[in-house]
């Protein structure tokens, strides 16, 4: 072959892969720190030559964290699932544990993992997180701990679940995983409970690739899951719980600095992009676009909207349309009912519902008008 046809075939190759990539729209993008900023960061690892082990980027991060975000004594990990399952583990706790119907199957697997039941209760309607009132209905003398989860970055009612945890002496857990850089009541959402857990996934607003973290008022608690995230070793050879491994590796750590760095513009970014959507579908009959709350600083990790024609949900019919013209989109939560040795003592009807009817659209930082145009043009059409 000439090299001018190979050229002409490469061009031509190059046009169309553009132009799939244009037309495709994945759920989301996750922001990337500029390379010339990694490479100083990667530098320094290579000359230190520690890669992983509590190492100087990861605890610079998780001091970060703390003088940043106010997130008090944070301990970085491998993911956020693991975080939870070692802040579980941390509170030494045994029997039941009350957790939300609408959630993600994380919630319950930690819980499962320390061999505790999962109780599941109902949300409330508005932003779907653990209903306190339906928390309190649950609560049996096997009752030791609430998992409450702010659920898409939506805080939980923190105030109220306090109240049901000190007159019931329980233990309040926070599953944070979306929710980094988000406040309530003035103050960093990590600050309410005696622990909360922040996954640091790729496809969370604030990612180290894979991570997580474990943040709490109680010294005690940082140090548990300290140990038992390095094989529950203390400063000797002897393994003084049962831990496992759980740690943020360096690399991980110098892009969390990167994106943390990034965070505010980002969620000042998708800021615009919620707005735009709010304004888009505002008209399209049946579209609901759940929002913050006025005492709330989002971080806008989600754009969640429900999806409903009279009492007919329309998720899985907009969700199969956005696929057709090459849109993901991610119906969230449903796999909890299948797992066994879950409890659920009452109606979950306001969860059941949302399982039916919510759908998360495409959202980043730099998502362009006219791909959330091409989406809500869609919905539109379907629900006409
Ligand atoms: C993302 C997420 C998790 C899991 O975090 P990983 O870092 O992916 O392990 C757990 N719970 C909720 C609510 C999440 O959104």
């Amino acid at each position: 072959m000439s090299s001018e046809i190979s050229a002409f075939l490469q061009a031509k190759w190059e046009t169309e892969a553009d132009e799939r990539e244009r037309a495709y729209v994945p759920l989301v993008r996750p922001y990337l720190p500029p390379l010339d900023k990694l490479l100083p960061l990667l530098t320094e690892i290579w000359a230190c030559g520690r890669i992983t082990n509590n190492g100087p980027l990861q605890q610079r991060l998780e001091a970060a964290l703390q003088d940043r975000l106010g997130w008090r004594n944070v301990v970085a990990t491998a993911n956020g699932t693991l975080a939870l399952q070692l802040a579980c583990r941390s509170l030494d706790l045994d029997g039941e544990v009350i957790v939300p119907a609408f959630t993600f199957p994380a919630t319950l697997q930690a819980l499962m993992w320390n061999s505790l039941v999962p109780v599941l209760v109902d949300v409330e309607p508005d932003y779907l997180t653990i209903a306190p009132d339906a928390v309190e209905a649950a609560i049996t003398p096997r009752t030791v701990a609430i998992l409450a989860v702010h659920t898409f970055g939506q805080p939980a009612d923190v105030l109220a679940l306090q109240k049901v945890a000190d007159r019931h002496s329980l233990a309040l857990v926070y599953d944070a995983a979306p929710a980094a850089g988000v406040r309530v009541h003035n103050q960093p959402v990590t600050a309410f409970g005696d622990v909360s857990v922040v996954s640091f996934h790729a496809t969370k607003v604030m990612h180290t690739v894979e991570g997580g973290a474990v943040t709490t008022p109680h010294e005690s608690v940082a140090n548990a899951v300290r140990r038992l995230r390095n094989f529950g070793l203390g400063g000797g050879r002897e393994a003084l719980a049962l831990g496992t491994n759980a740690k943020l590796n360096e690399l991980e750590a110098a892009v969390g600095l990167l994106v943390l760095d990034a965070l505010d513009t980002e969620i000042a970014n998708r800021a615009v992009a919620m707005n735009a959507y709010i304004e888009m579908l505002a008209d399209i009959p049946g579209v609901r676009v759940l929002s913050a709350a006025a005492d709330v600083q989002p971080n806008n990790a989600y754009a969640v909207v429900r999806l409903r024609t009279g009492v007919q949900a329309r998720a899985d019919e907009v969700h199969r349309r956005l696929q057709v013209a090459r849109i993901d989109s991610r119906r969230y939560f449903n796999h909890c009912y299948q797992l066994a040795d879950v409890l659920r003592r009452d109606e979950t009807a306001v969860a059941d519902a949302a399982a039916e009817d919510v759908l998360c659209l495409p959202l980043w930082g730099d998502i362009p008008l006219a791909t959330l145009r091409r989406i809500s043009d869609v919905i539109e059409e379907v629900m006409a």
